[in-house]
């Protein structure tokens, strides 16, 4: 028995971020983990954090930036956290670099900013394209000397309630196999994406969308589960690396899509929304990657569910490359700069090796195959855009499990700096609460049979393995409810997800609880089909097109769903969905949205 007041479930850039917070306002907070201190996804970011430091172009700040932030998610977001975001994104920065975290510099010794898509201005504080790593070192440093006790290698496996309100967790130990429980006077859930629902995926093993689903089972509400981000560039050979990150900083530096006819295709298809905003010739598209303030910004650029969605196109019409992307080149930068090279190999450091390494490809002579990926979950859980606090009083969410800022589309490098500026608010907040509402009594039954459910694996014998069971899972969420979906799929697959429900329940495993991966995934699998299953849910409600989620058989937006989004929550007879309107635009920030045109 670990005795909080409160609890961060998850050690990645969100849940470090709400440690710090809750244990500066002089609360006691222990943090749990999968895995090593270190090696959450927040390690994994290259491109750079989203502030408006307005250090490259004067002309940015809060305003330009929530109304990017705006457009890029189709103006689904929830317009609060989405103010909040542009107006406290840059103090959180500063603060990072007062810990010690050093960003690549300007000529003046400010943090420097680059492009990326979606941002009408350089707008990510980077280093080098190891952004995540920089952010992870410098926020452990911090936090270690903070007193905050951390768990590694403990999985939770179910949250405890107790009178409608947060009382703790259940979780195990991963090496020993052995359960503990915590109790705490609020939680913070910071346990990242859903990644590995699908088969090609830019997340690692970590992200079975654990924390979606252990907040949707202690009765709490999950909102914009439809919108699942597909980032346009993961590398697509050779075969045991698909699906690994290409970051979109090698378009911020000037690289550009290409299909097999050697054209560049995205200046076939640009959406009105941003025809004002996107370059008109190659030209002016490479000038604004130099920084020329006066060009606009090149198609490659676009939002992320955009150009996807152009990539599969090329691809199903015959004009992909080899492997089934298409190519992303940079190396023809050379014809412009005589440093080209050295300029690729300074500033995307971890894309040379990457590609080097694993592709036995040298992207400062060749382009590179890319494709999309599963990249980013929009959705996760609801929660009060001031306090990050979910509709379950005591259990807050933060960062890719918590929803609201993205809308329907998440822009580049707005992941980094939600981690910072919400985490801070959930530890905050968090704090506050577990002041006011000291630990409750765990209820020993809860806790009985969250073990007696965890074991059933080693009391079952199955002719087949966890393994085959995620595989096949993950095969089908990509097939029927990628990219582009339609009705009859998304029907097919929730037909699909009832029978893997069924062979899940009965999956048994072998050996002994001491470190056993098998037993690990069987019980991963819960999470994973919960969020699946709400994904698939939430896509057939939003019967449109719109952000990155698109209905080949409802291509287009439907008006009436402008200002509505999926709410889902546990009842009775399984998941329930309902439809939700937002509510309105104070008038200040509907002018800020127009002034940006
Ligand atoms: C390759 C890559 C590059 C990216 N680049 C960028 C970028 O440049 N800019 C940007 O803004 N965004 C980027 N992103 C997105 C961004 O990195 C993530 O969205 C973000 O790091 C998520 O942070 P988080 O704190 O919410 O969770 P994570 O960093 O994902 O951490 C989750 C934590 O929860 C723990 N956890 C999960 N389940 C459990 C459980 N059941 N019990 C206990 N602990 C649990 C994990 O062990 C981990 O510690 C990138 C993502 C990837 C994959």
């Amino acid at each position: 028995m670990n005795r909080y007041d409160v609890l961060v479930i998850g050690a990645g850039g969100a849940g470090l971020r709400a440690a710090i917070a809750a244990s500066g306002a002089g609360v006691r907070v222990g943090v749990v983990c999968k895995s090593l201190l270190g090696k959450a996804h927040t390690v994994m970011a290259e491109g750079g954090v989203a502030a408006a430091l307005a250090n490259v172009d004067e002309r940015d700040g809060w305003r330009v930036h929530f109304a990017d932030t705006m457009r890029g998610g189709q103006y689904l977001n929830d317009w609060r956290m989405a103010e909040l975001h542009a107006k406290e994104a840059p103090d959180r920065v500063n603060e990072l670099e007062a810990w010690g975290a050093l960003f690549d510099r300007t000529q003046d010794g400010r943090i420097l900013q680059r492009n990326f898509g979606g941002h009408a201005y350089p707008r990510l504080a980077h280093v080098g394209d190891r952004t995540g790593l920089e952010m992870i070192r410098t926020l452990q440093d911090h936090g270690i000397h903070q007193g905050i006790d951390f768990h590694m290698e403990v999985t939770v496996l179910r949250l405890l309630t107790a009178g409608g309100r947060m009382a703790g967790a259940l979780a195990y130990d991963r090496e020993r196999g052995r359960f503990l429980v915590f109790t705490a006077g609020a939680v913070v859930l910071a346990t990242g994406g859903i990644g590995r629902a699908y088969e090609i995926t830019s997340n690692s093993w970590e992200y079975t969308g654990d924390g979606h689903a252990l907040a949707y089972e202690a009765g709490a509400e999950l909102v914009d589960m439809e919108f699942l981000q597909f980032h346009p560039t993961g590398m697509v050979w050779p075969p045991s690396v698909r699906g690994i990150l290409v970051t979109e900083g090698v378009r911020g530096e000037g690289g550009i899509l290409k299909n097999s006819e050697g054209r560049r295709f995205m200046f076939d298809d640009i959406p009105p929304l941003y025809r004002e905003q996107t370059a008109a010739t190659p030209e002016e598209g490479w000038r604004y990657t130099q920084g020329d303030r006066a060009a606009r910004r090149p198609p490659e650029l676009l939002t992320r569910d955009h150009v996807a969605r152009c990539i599969v196109r090329e691809v199903r019409e015959g004009r992909g490359s080899p492997h089934g992307g298409v190519f992303l080149d940079i190396a023809w930068i050379g014809e412009k700069r005589s440093d080209a090279a050295e300029h690729i190999r300074r500033k995307l450091p971890s894309m040379y090796h990457q590609f080097k390494e694993l592709a036995d490809l040298d992207i400062t002579e060749q382009p590179m195959e890319v494709g999309p990926t599963t990249h980013y979950a929009m959705g996760g859980v609801r929660v009060d855009a001031e306090s990050q606090m979910s509709t379950l009083p005591g259990l807050f969410a933060a960062g890719e499990v918590a929803a609201g800022l993205h809308g329907a589309n998440r822009l580049g490098g707005n992941s980094l700096s939600d981690l910072l500026v919400f985490g801070k608010r959930a530890g905050d907040h968090a704090a506050a609460f577990a002041r006011a509402n000291p630990a409750a009594t765990i209820d020993s039954a809860q806790v009985e049979a969250g073990e007696r459910e965890a074991l059933a694996p080693f009391e079952r014998q199955s002719d087949e393995g966890p393994f085959r069971i995620q595989a096949d899972l993950q095969k089908m969420m990509q097939a029927k409810v990628g990219i582009v979906r339609n009705e009859s799929d998304m029907h097919a697959a929730l037909d699909a997800l009832r029978s893997i429900a069924a062979r899940a329940g009965t999956v048994g495993v072998t050996g002994h609880r001491e470190y056993n991966p098998g037993w690990h995934t069987a019980l991963d699998l819960r999470n994973l089909l919960v969020v699946s299953e709400a994904v698939t849910r939430a896509g057939l409600a939003r019967e449109e097109s719109r952000g990155a989620h698109f209905r080949e058989d409802r291509p287009d937006k439907d008006p009436a769903l402008d200002r509505t989004r999926i709410v889902i929550r546990k009842a009775e007879g399984g998941m329930e969905l309902r439809r939700e309107t937002l509510p309105p635009l104070p008038d200040e920030l509907r002018r800020i949205i127009e002034e940006a045109g």
